[in-house]
């Protein structure tokens, strides 16, 4: 393994090497920092932060995020669109487009970046700002290197679902921007090794754990909460919320004794579900928890939620670590199962986006497929979105296989009701969600993806075997 203590040292790294992974904390879900013979290049060293104005800052690629919150914070400022796991890279989390809780008020990383320095496959480097460069009417991209090099690259021309989030290979739009190329191309087109990001100020937030009787009650308070939040955005209403967690009750059963007790509430029994709701407030939180209150009674939700106020930041942290306790516990799970039954049980999750309005048809999908495969599983994911982590939970290696086809049959219909079935964790080297990849924009799409990599990385340099298998010598 190298590491690249600056822009400089990056090119010269990747100019002298034949294969070439760049990683941030590795903590990809699909594989895509899993090293396979590439020399790994970790950015963990470009850790510069230099704040440019009120609203925007510079960062090194290899600044975690909860860094970056840590030195905005004593300026009030606060950069939105953060995965669950804040530990991630600023590198890592704008080369899968990463996603998160709040995505539903923020969007996904995308909309944050503004500029990029980056290293491209032949060493040379390379500043994109945005709006600087956009596709030509006839599906081109002119990119100039600092040697004034002219570099042609094709436009794909494949349709993306309209939905809240996507990491599911390179972007494509008609007139669309160099910068959004690289977002989210997962480390196949260049390294990136700083940023210019967009933040604001830092909002004060409420977290509140509602109690649901049922599916279709969680979604019921789902779509009122949204309706509620987007009058308010438009200037119309009290409560501003920016994002809301689902988790079902065999996701939550994955939190420990003290997790739950650290959160304040009871282990919950019976078949419930669970939002954890964060919720924006100016001055004062009266206004909107009462607003809450009258939302939840119109629902007919009956247990008494679980309230922190904004000013109580240790016991908003003790709630979301309800929702971080799922995926670990989970993962947990797979890896005793691992060494219990089999050595080659592994994870078997979902990453699935539906329209709001399929939501509850989607959860119904994954409930009933996953029955008629005879699997235990446990849903949670940003239900504010429409985003769900369906997890397999295999008791046996037949239950891997199985529930790879089960997610397979999912993600089939989850494109056929406008969705995606790589809504934010990437594609990576992963092959089933490199399956899923070419599901969803076909074999026409995915050769348009390779016929950019060409353009910019014809010796297969960069995260080779990531996205989409490496050509055939
Ligand atoms: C508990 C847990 C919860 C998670 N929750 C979320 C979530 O809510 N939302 C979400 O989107 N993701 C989530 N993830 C997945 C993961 O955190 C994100 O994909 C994250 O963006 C990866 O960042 P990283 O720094 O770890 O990158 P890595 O895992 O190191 O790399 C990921 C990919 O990016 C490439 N890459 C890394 N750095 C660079 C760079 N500087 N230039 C070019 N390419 C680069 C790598 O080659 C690789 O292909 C979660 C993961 C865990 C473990």
């Amino acid at each position: 393994m190298a590491t690249a203590h600056s822009a400089d040292e990056m090119a010269a790294l990747v100019r002298d090497a034949r294969r070439v992974l760049p990683i941030g904390a590795q903590s990809s879900l699909t594989g895509g920092a899993t090293p396979r013979g590439d020399l790994v290049i970790s950015t963990r060293a470009l850790t510069d932060i230099t704040r440019l104005s009120s609203q925007t800052v510079r960062v090194g690629a290899g600044v975690p995020l909860a860094e970056l919150q840590r030195a905005l914070a004593s300026d009030g400022l606060y950069y939105p669109p953060v995965p669950t796991y804040d530990g991630a890279f600023v590198g890592g989390t704008i080369a899968t487009n990463a996603a998160g809780a709040a995505t539903f008020k923020y969007g996904s990383t995308r909309r944050w970046v503004d500029a990029l320095s980056v290293v491209l496959a032949d060493g040379s480097l390379v500043e994109i700002q945005r709006g600087e460069v956009t596709a030509s009417p006839d599906g081109w991209f002119e990119l100039k290197t600092a040697s004034g090099e002219i570099i042609r690259l094709p436009v794909p021309t494949y349709a993306m679902p309209s939905v809240a989030k996507l990491s599911a290979g390179y972007f494509a739009h008609a007139g669309m921007d160099l910068i959004d190329l690289f977002i989210g191309s997962e480390g196949t087109l260049a390294v990136v090794t700083a940023a210019t990001l967009r933040v604001i100020p830092r909002p004060r937030r409420c977290a509140v754990l509602v109690t649901c009787a049922s599916d279709r009650q969680a979604i019921t308070v789902t779509s009122a909460l949204r309706q509620e939040a987007m009058a308010n955005w438009r200037g119309d209403g009290m409560l501003d919320v920016s994002a809301i967690e689902y988790m079902d009750s065999r996701a939550l059963a994955f939190a420990t004794d003290e997790v739950i007790a650290r959160a304040g509430i009871d282990r919950p029994v019976g078949a419930t579900a669970f939002l954890l709701v964060q919720i924006e407030v100016a001055d004062r939180e009266d206004d909107a928890l009462s607003r809450l209150s009258d939302v939840l009674n119109d629902c007919g939700v009956t247990v008494d939620p679980q309230v922190t106020l904004a000013s109580d930041d240790r016991g908003a942290a003790r709630l979301f670590e309800l929702r971080e306790a799922v995926p670990a516990g989970v993962n947990a799970e797979v890896a005793g199962a691992k060494s219990r039954v089999h050595r080659d049980i592994e994870k078997v999750a979902g990453d699935f986006i539906v329209p709001f309005e399929r939501q509850e048809e989607s959860l119904a999908l994954y409930r009933q497929t996953f029955q008629r495969y005879g699997l235990d599983y446990a849903l949670w994911g940003h239900i504010s979105d429409g985003n769900m982590h369906p997890n397999v939970l295999p008791r046996s290696l037949a239950d891997v296989g199985n529930g790879k086809a089960a997610l397979l049959e999912i993600a089939r219909r989850v494109v056929e009701m406008g969705g995606a079935p790589l809504a934010e964790h990437g594609v990576g080297r992963n092959a089933l969600k490199q399956q899923l990849l070419r599901e969803l924009y076909g074999d026409q799409g995915i050769e348009e993806m390779r016929a950019v990599k060409r353009a910019l990385d014809p010796e297969w340099k960069l995260a080779a075997g990531v996205l989409f298998p490496e050509p055939e010598p």
